[in-house]
């Protein structure tokens, strides 16, 4: 499993294709990329609130401030790999 944050702009499909299209004739080739996309989460300084974003406008949803800290949004992990031996 891939976790990709949002603000990465990444099409969890199109990464899909272009794994199973790279790991043709790979040990890889016909495994299963799961992509799991993570929100856009801020602290707002002004207001005090942890808020998650659709978007990705570094804005505080509750109050409008610019004085946020990105928490989540930019992941590109590599979370879980499952590897199946083939039997001989
Ligand atoms: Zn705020």
């Amino acid at each position: 499993m891939v976790k990709v944050g949002a603000l990465r702009r990444i099409n969890p499909e199109l990464m899909s294709f272009i794994f199973t299209a790279m790991s043709k004739g790979t040990p890889a080739e016909g495994a299963v990329l799961s992509v799991l996309m993570i929100p856009v989460t801020f602290y707002c300084y002004d207001c005090g609130r942890t808020n998650t974003r659709e978007d990705t406008q570094f804005l505080c949803p509750s109050c409008g401030s610019r004085n946020v800290q990105l928490l989540s949004g930019l992941e590109f992990n590599i979370e879980v790999l499952e590897v199946e031996a083939n039997e001989q």
